[in-house]
């Protein structure tokens, strides 16, 4: 333990100290004194997303996963791993690629913990091919607000009797307990890397193209769309990943496709033999590839800076050039620069704000939301100045669910004491 500095403020809130638990046992003992003495506490991995959310109404505590940072077993021959919540992702993946395995979760984040990633589910632009923390964990271990371990799930794929915890722990931002430990199923390393670029010239094009991928028997592992500037162009990246003959000739399939598609001049980037231009994007493989390694290394870059407004809308693929259109025009109406990235299998748009004050931004989210909404096209807050948070809701509406959510809250953290007001519906 130790007194809390002005580097560990959680959005504005002041802490007075700074735990760093070694063990399950000790993280229980912290909570439960922290339990008794109504200590307000937030829990912090890597620190790489602590802004997320709304500010949190008080923090007295933050406890750090710091020094849960081992990986407890790799079961290679199940494709299993049992880890500490304080494990960057990135010393995972290094620690799975002598085995020639992954963890297929790709967020943009390099100090992102194996906590706080499951916290936040947290996904990229591989959440097309291997889904997000959902679909890839199998077993969680947790620390309610009163100091009680629970352990849900276990080592094997089809495990849970009851209700499954680890679901319900993935995206609840430390609001329900302190996850302490995570077993998940890792996925086969790909041996070679492939990419189809193209330029797109407007969004109601790269829809198009999109669709058609997806409804086509080739399988990637990502499909990303960069859109810089309102007129465009913009560039859309198919990724395939595995055996090299299987991916060169996917890739070269995408490319006539986007032509077909209406999409000409595709490039097609190759890596080479099988084997030599592996370990692209996941993990801290070392970068032995080509052209296209280094293609799917740069996607999923978010678009924004530090201290920028960034937005992110779930709308779906066939939503994604409305959702595209609206995001320019809402920006265009308030004088804001905006810059957008989108994983477009799945349809989830990120888009960057710049150039107003902090009244602006505001009412661009408000805006924008309200734009998206006949879609049913949500938009969150996923980072923004302190000041902009204080004039809007980073979540939006959650709907009807909200009453259920907030008994959930109520069964977990009685005394609200964890991440307070941080979470949806001031949860
Ligand atoms: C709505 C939303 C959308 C996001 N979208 C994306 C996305 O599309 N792509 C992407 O790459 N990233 C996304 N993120 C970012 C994601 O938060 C980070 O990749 C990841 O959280 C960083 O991990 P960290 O260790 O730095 O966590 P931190 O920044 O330290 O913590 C993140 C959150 O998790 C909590 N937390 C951390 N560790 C634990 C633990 N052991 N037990 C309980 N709670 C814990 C913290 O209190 C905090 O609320 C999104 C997050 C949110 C909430």
């Amino acid at each position: 333990m130790r007194e809390a500095g002005p580097t560990d403020a959680v959005d504005g809130a002041q802490p007075r100290a700074v735990v760093s638990p070694s063990s399950t046992t000790e993280t229980a003992e912290v909570l439960r004194a922290a339990y008794e003495g109504g200590f307000r506490t937030v829990v912090r991995g890597g620190g790489s997303k602590l802004g997320l959310g709304n500010p949190p109404a008080g923090v007295d505590l933050v406890l750090s996963t710091e020094r849960l940072g081992r990986v407890l077993e790799h079961a290679a021959g199940d494709l299993v791993v049992r880890v500490e919540a304080g494990v960057r992702l990135a010393d995972l993946q290094a620690a799975l690629a002598p085995a020639g395995q992954l963890l297929g979760l790709d967020p943009p984040e390099a100090r992102a913990t194996v906590g706080g990633v499951v916290a936040a589910n947290a996904s990229g632009p591989r959440r097309l091919r291997y889904g997000t923390v959902r679909d890839l964990l199998i077993g969680i271990t947790v620390v309610l607000a009163d100091g009680t371990v629970a352990h849900s799930g276990g080592k094997v794929v089809k495990n849970v009797a009851g209700y499954d915890l680890g679901k319900l722990f993935a995206g609840s931002l430390g609001t329900l307990g302190v996850i302490v430990e995570a077993i998940f199923r890792l996925h086969p390393a790909p041996a070679a890397t492939a990419v189809a670029t193209a330029e797109v010239a407007a969004p109601g094009q790269a829809g198009s193209a999109v669709r058609a991928l997806l409804a086509s028997a080739l399988v990637p592992s990502a499909i990303e769309l960069d859109w810089p500037g309102p007129d465009g162009p913009g560039t859309l990246t198919v990724l395939f990943e595995g055996i090299g003959p299987g991916v060169d000739a996917q890739a070269a399939n995408t490319a006539r496709l986007l032509a077909d598609a209406g999409t000409p001049g595709a490039r097609v980037l190759l890596d080479g033999e099988p084997g030599q231009g592996g370990e692209a994007g996941l993990g801290g493989g070392a970068d032995r590839g080509g052209e296209a390694t280094r293609a799917a290394a740069a996607l999923g870059a978010l678009p924004w800076e530090a201290g920028q407004l960034g937005v992110k809308v779930a709308t779906g693929p066939s939503g994604l050039p409305g959702a595209l259109a609206t995001v320019w025009e809402v920006a265009a109406a308030h004088g804001l620069a905006a810059r957008a990235t989108a994983h477009a299998g799945t349809g989830v748009l990120r888009a960057g704000l710049d150039g107003g004050d902090a009244t602006t931004l505001a009412a661009f989210v408000n805006g924008a939301r309200e734009r998206l909404a006949p879609a049913q096209a949500g938009l969150v807050v996923a980072e923004a100045p302190l000041e902009v948070k204080q004039g809007v809701d980073a979540w939006g509406p959650v709907g009807d669910a909200l009453p259920l959510m907030r008994k959930v809250k109520q069964r977990f953290d009685p005394s609200g004491l964890l991440s307070p007001g941080r979470f949806v519906g001031g949860i």
